[in-house]
């Protein structure tokens, strides 16, 4: 169940909750707020759809030698309107969106699992692990998106989805403007495999997702920790990543 959480948010989920019934989801696009057909399950309208600059190579293929995970499968770059719609998720209470954005992914993986796709060679995935946040942001939003959104589309796809199987074991001050390098330094150990989760994530083949990827260092400690506790792989997958990968990123 829901933690309780502060009085902000709760009225803000209300009038998610509200605002839900008088605008029922997929009829009016993520994006732009317009109204859409309602067979767009994504939840974007096409004029939207366009603008949005959808990835169909690895973002960080140049340079998966510096980090501890295999493959990053990103469905988008982190533009404009991905941003819009993980703010909606993360910030404004609307859960909801999870649903739309987890096909995505879902179908981002399926495509990358098929033949051609950068996945071919790993046949399955023991699990999905969702990059874990902090006690202190559960309460404040109600919800980790990161779950949320393994959840959605570990449900398309007929996963497992780990909840366990990491922990964030250090607090992390802000790291909005800090470089991909101090950001790594400042989150390695960050996380953990607790004991109870080392018999199964040993020798598993580990799909971790994440919302948004910019650096990759949220993503590298998650697969350094899960490396260490014997995973065979780590592959990330997210919704959107940044195309200046190293310069700077907003990932919480
Ligand atoms: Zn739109």
């Amino acid at each position: 169940m829901r933690p309780l959480s502060t009085g902000k948010a709760s009225v803000a989920r209300l009038a998610g909750k509200v605002l839900d019934l008088i605008y029922p989801r997929n009829l009016y696009c993520l994006c732009c707020g317009d109204t859409m057909e309602q067979s767009r399950i994504h939840g974007i309208c096409d004029n939207c759809a366009k603008k949005i600059n959808w990835l169909d190579h690895d973002p960080f293929r140049a340079s998966l030698d510096e980090f501890a995970f295999d493959h990053l499968l990103s469905c988008c770059v982190y533009g404009f309107y991905p941003r819009r719609i993980m703010h909606d998720l993360k910030l404004h209470g609307k859960p909801y969106i999870a649903e739309n954005i987890g096909l995505l992914m879902a179908e981002k993986v399926q495509a990358e699992m098929s033949p051609g796709g950068s996945l071919e060679d790993i046949k399955s995935f023991t699990a999905m692990v969702p990059v874990p946040s902090t006690p202190k942001k559960i309460k404040k939003r109600g919800y980790n998106q990161a779950e949320l959104l393994a959840k959605c589309a570990a449900k398309k796809l007929g996963m497992d989805v780990w909840t366990d199987a990491l922990e964030k074991t250090a607090e992390t001050a802000s790291m909005r403007l800090s470089s991909g390098l101090e950001r790594r330094n400042m989150l390695h150990g960050a996380f953990s495999v607790p004991q109870s989760a080392c018999a199964k994530v040993r020798d598993a083949d580990i799909l971790l997702v994440d919302d948004v990827v910019t650096t990759g260092s949220t993503a590298d400690a998650c697969a350094i920790a899960l490396r260490d506790a014997g995973a065979r792989s780590v592959s990330v997958l997210c919704f959107a990543s940044s195309a200046r990968a190293f310069e700077f990123g907003q990932e919480e």
